[in-house]
């Protein structure tokens, strides 16, 4: 989901992330994910009538016309299943270990191998004019809507109204719906597949309507900037065009693995920035072979003992995209994997069930071959694999907690 580049952040829009993306496809599908439209039925509802009518006249004031509003809100509701949305937001407790597993999961580098293969000749002229690497723009197209397989099915002019009349964030969603009604007086997609996420997030690259004006382009030239159609040309070059404009250098890292010395108490900080040999002097070396670029800042999002990266100028401007380091570091890893690089070599060691991610992976297989259903083999303790957790231990005898364990590992055998 891009975001407006006057910080507008995308923790604003937690749920996009939960819609869409990188908790969508955690074990077992329990996650929220693009649901069919018959999901967010339009009711009646007399304030909601009361707020349109009194939004008209503030819309026409910015400049929308009476016949852009009258085609835009014909058979536009008020959706409650958005307002239950916005009320119990996902609490993003993933971990960055979880992060990475769910964008680099062995289905999501298949489809992305696939996807950049199908798309490579436009990926590649992207990358030409934008400076932006293909990888970098597949991995946000990865992260934000799975390859373009969940780009959102919620009326966007409904969602929006919806929200702004129910006045949480009241401002920010008539902002954003009064940059959706440009965006359809333009008229780059009509009003019935104006779709995205229950917040307005947009198309394959999650766009929110600000976002969509300050950066969207039409790379096919056929007159539209359509991020919503099955093409994804013009989203893949919209996201590179708001990477460009948000200061990507073309031709530098975003971030590479750092290894620190045993006990390591020095420099830290995304504003820590220094020269490679600065960092080197100190004890800290890159993995693997150093990229040339520029001064780099250090982070360990999970603390000590877990995998560092020095980061670069452009991940921060990945930051622009999503806030989240977590986010980031996703589009950034999944984008590496996409050019051929392995997996992180440092491990971030075992979670606070004690179990590494092998052993994680282990115990999903293990639940699924005895018939528990844990979902994807991912490693990832979401709600799937605990309901099987569960299922396993009643049929065992065992305590019902639902909680993974070494124990739970060594009962379920090798
Ligand atoms: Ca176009």
């Amino acid at each position: 989901m891009g975001l407006s580049g006057r910080g507008i952040s995308r923790r604003v829009f937690v749920s996009g992330l939960a819609a869409v993306g990188l908790v969508g496809c955690q074990t077992g599908g329990a996650g929220p994910v693009a649901r069919p439209s018959q999901a967010w039925p339009r009711v009646p509802n007399a304030g909601w009538d009361a707020w349109v009518a009194g939004f008209r006249g503030r819309a026409v004031a910015r400049g929308i016309s009476d016949r852009t509003l009258s085609a835009a809100f014909r058979g536009a509701g008020f959706i409650p299943a958005v307002i239950e949305r916005d009320r119990n937001q996902f609490q993003d407790r993933r971990s960055l270990e979880d992060y990475l597993a769910i964008a680099t999961s062995d289905e999501r580098l298949s489809m992305g191998r696939a996807a950049m293969s199908r798309e490579g000749r436009v990926l590649s002229r992207v990358e030409a004019q934008y400076g932006v690497p293909a990888e970098v723009v597949a991995a946000i197209w990865g992260v934000e809507s799975r390859f373009g397989t969940r780009r959102g099915e919620v009326p966007v002019i409904s969602a929006l109204s919806t929200l702004a009349y129910d006045g949480r964030r009241g401002r920010f969603f008539e902002g954003q719906l009064v940059a959706a009604l440009k965006i359809l007086q333009r008229g780059d997609v009509s009003p019935s597949r104006m779709v995205g996420s229950w917040a307005g997030a947009m198309g394959h690259t999650q766009f929110i309507p600000t976002t969509f004006n300050a950066y969207a382009v039409d790379f096919d030239g056929d007159g539209r900037r359509d991020i919503w159609a099955d093409d994804p040309t013009d989203a893949l070059a919209s996201a590179a065009a708001y990477l460009k404009a948000s200061g990507w250098r073309a031709g530098q890292p975003w971030a590479v693995e750092a290894r620190l010395p045993e006990g390591y108490s020095g420099p830290m900080g995304r504003r820590a920035t220094r020269s490679l040999a600065a960092w080197r002097a100190g004890g800290v070396h890159p993995v693997g072979r150093a990229p040339s670029g520029g001064a780099a800042g250090l982070i360990q999002p999970q603390g000590a003992g877990t995998p560092a990266f020095f980061v670069f100028h452009n991940f921060n401007i990945l930051l622009k995209y999503n806030a989240s380091e977590k986010y980031a570091l996703s589009v950034g890893h999944l984008a590496d994997r996409l050019s051929g690089a392995g997996p992180l070599a440092q491990s971030f060691g075992p979670d606070e069930h004690g179990l590494t991610l092998a052993q994680r992976k282990a115990l999903q297989r293990r639940l699924g071959a005895r018939g528990h259903d844990a979902g994807t083999a991912d490693g990832v303790i979401g709600k799937a694999t605990e309901a099987a957790i569960r299922s396993y231990q009643r049929v065992a005898g065992l305590p019902v907690d639902g909680q993974p364990s070494l124990t739970l590992l060594r009962h379920l055998g090798g």
